[in-house]
């Protein structure tokens, strides 16, 4: 039996995860899963599930917390430290999908322990890559991606080497408003921007499709696991979400991951590696599809492009302050205070700002100097907001 923990396990990669895991129950032994807000979901995991310890990140809910868990034999417990403690415990394999920078203090405490590390929260390597990919070096612990598009590369990566990689191409579906006009994305709403053609995703994740934040991190995230050069990389607008990544070779040769927009794919392939095994995912009738369409993205309607090369060029905590700033915007969009294209405006200014005194290449990088640049760049970015509003 393999010891697990699921950190997030009541979002979207979290449930995808716990459905994997009870198809076979006898193979796995859960030590911990984390929540938030959804403690009914935690509490009926915790138990179906037999978790050792189950802790929500709201110390405000911990007794309520405490009282569903009453009699199951799971420990609760509450709060960030609490979160950060349930990842201290030894386990072979730990899913990290937390939403947002609270995501990377629990990786970097389950790579000290020497753990696989599924990565699903893209946030780690965008705010602290250099920091994520060292602790995971000296404590010879693995790390495997979960985003669809870097399980892709990594699966097309794989007795290859990096040497004979000319680019590497991720793909986006151009989410929500993949066909409107700048006009209408200016005035797009929270609730248009929370539909997503092609994934069923949590509700952040799906706005940042739709402002293409989403693949500006998958850039910056390429850069940091891959350690390729950022001109190396490309996106493409591909509609129909089926081919997530292709690796481009000296050769010519490109080899692309093609599979349905199920995330139960990555994970699985993450929870099964180094072997492959059957999911219960949708096997995909190429003749019924017949036709893929690929277009280059309209950099004019998505600045964040463009901004996450900026970022891989600025170095330092450059990821830190654009991941913190971006959060921040999206919460303002989210609370109908800033519009579609604003969310853009605040994090190119707040960079800007911050940039000088926080993107020395050579600075030293560890968790308190992230989560320092983290919140003065989410300060900045609330300054920038007023002004705007
Ligand atoms: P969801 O919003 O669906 O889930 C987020 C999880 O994090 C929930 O368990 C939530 O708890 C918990 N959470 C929220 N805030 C905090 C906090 N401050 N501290 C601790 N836990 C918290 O997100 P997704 O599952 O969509 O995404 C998770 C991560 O995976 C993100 O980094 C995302 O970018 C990445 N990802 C997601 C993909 C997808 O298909 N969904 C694809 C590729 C990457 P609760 O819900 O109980 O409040
Ligand atoms: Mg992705």
């Amino acid at each position: 039996m393999r010891k697990i923990s699921i950190f997030g396990a009541t979002g979207s990669i979290g449930q995808n995860t716990i459905d994997l895991i009870r198809r076979d129950p006898d193979s796995y032994d859960v030590v911990a899963l984390s929540g938030g807000q959804n403690i009914a979901q935690l509490a009926a995991d915790a138990r179906a599930l037999n978790a050792d310890i189950a802790v929500t990140a709201d110390e405000m809910r911990l007794d309520e917390l405490r009282a569903v868990l009453l009699g199951s034999g799971v420990e609760a417990a509450a709060g960030a430290a609490a979160i950060r403690e349930a990842a201290a415990r030894p386990v072979d394999w730990v899913m990290s999908a937390i939403v947002g920078a609270a995501g990377l203090a629990p990786g970097l405490v389950a790579l000290e322990q020497g753990a696989t590390l599924a990565l699903a929260n893209k946030e780690s390597l965008v705010t602290a890559g250099q920091l994520i990919m060292g602790t995971a070096a000296t404590h010879n612990a693995r790390i495997l991606p979960v985003d669809s598009e870097h399980s892709a590369i990594f699966q097309g990566l794989i007795g290859e080497d990096m040497a004979a990689v000319e680019r590497i191409i991720i793909t986006a579906s151009g989410g929500a408003f993949r066909d409107w006009t700048l006009e209408d994305m200016a005035r797009a709403t929270p609730e248009q921007a929370s539909s997503h053609p092609n994934w069923n995703m949590g509700q952040r994740i799906t706005v940042d499709s739709a402002s293409m934040f989403n693949k500006a991190l998958e850039v910056i995230e390429t850069k940091e696991f891959f350690g390729c050069a950022h001109e190396q990389i490309e996106v493409l607008v591909h509609p129909e979400s089926l081919v997530h990544a292709l690796v481009g070779f000296n050769d010519g040769a490109l080899m692309a991951h093609v599979g349905p927009p199920d995330m139960r794919h990555a994970i699985g392939f993450a929870l099964h590696w180094p072997e492959r095994k059957t999911l219960p995912v949708e096997r995909l009738d190429l003749a019924k599809i017949g036709a893929l369409h690929f277009r280059e993205p309209d950099l004019q309607r998505y600045p964040a492009l463009r901004l996450a090369h900026e970022v891989l060029e600025l170095g330092g905590h450059a990821g830190a302050i654009f991941n913190a700033a971006k959060e921040r915007a999206l919460d303002g969009f989210l609370a109908h205070r800033i519009g579609f294209l604003q969310m853009a405006e605040v994090v190119e200014e707040v960079l800007t700002l911050l940039s000088p005194s926080h993107c020395r290449k050579n600075a030293e990088m560890t968790l308190d100097t992230v989560m320092e640049t983290d919140h003065l760049a989410r300060k900045t970015a609330d300054q920038v907001m007023q002004k705007l509003a």
